[in-house]
């Protein structure tokens, strides 16, 4: 059974930097939480970061420029957190690794987890098209990545991925 990588946060841990969650409930999230599919992870905490936080964006490029080292996350002061978020997305990528997952729901806007949709790095929040940073490792490395506005689109590629496991088997 495929198992789906999920934002803490929309589990409703309150991990935000903030200190707050985005919880969302949805028919096909509980179906997938009771079959035991869904494995939590916020990859701004296994990178080291605490709750609360101070919020951070990409600044001066996307997030594969992050990963390829030619842009950074920052605090809304200057702080340099670039380190944390790649280390959150190894992480994130390293628990895929372990429970052989293909498919995640992700945030949207956030940092490391949004997926379509990200802050500017102007801190006057506007919003590009663009991925976080753990979003666009995992994809890299063959991950779908969705966001909480996808469930059915989910399910389609959920059912893609166990129909052609059975076609293999
Ligand atoms: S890093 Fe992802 S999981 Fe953690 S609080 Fe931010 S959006 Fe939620």
């Amino acid at each position: 059974m495929q198992k789906i990588l999920v934002s803490a946060c929309l589990l409703g841990d309150p991990v935000r930097y903030n200190g707050k969650a985005k919880r969302v409930d949805h028919f096909w999230l509980g179906v997938w939480r009771k079959e035991g599919r869904i494995v939590s992870v916020c990859p701004e905490l296994e990178g080291g970061l605490a709750v609360p936080r101070l919020p951070a964006e990409i600044v001066e490029g996307l997030a594969g420029c992050v990963i390829d080292g030619s842009a950074e996350v920052e605090t809304e002061c200057g702080q340099n957190v670039t380190k944390p978020f790649l280390a959150g997305a190894e992480k994130a990528y390293q628990m895929c690794q372990r429970y052989d997952i293909k498919v995640a729901i992700l945030t949207e806007d956030s940092p490391s987890c949004g997926s379509t949709r990200v802050y500017d790095g102007s801190f006057s929040g506007r919003k590009i098209s663009g991925q976080g940073v753990t979003s666009a490792f995992l994809e890299r490395h063959g991950i779908k990545v969705f966001n909480q506005f996808q469930f059915e689109e989910v399910r389609e590629y959920l059912n893609l991925l166990e129909k052609s496991a059975l076609s293999i088997t």
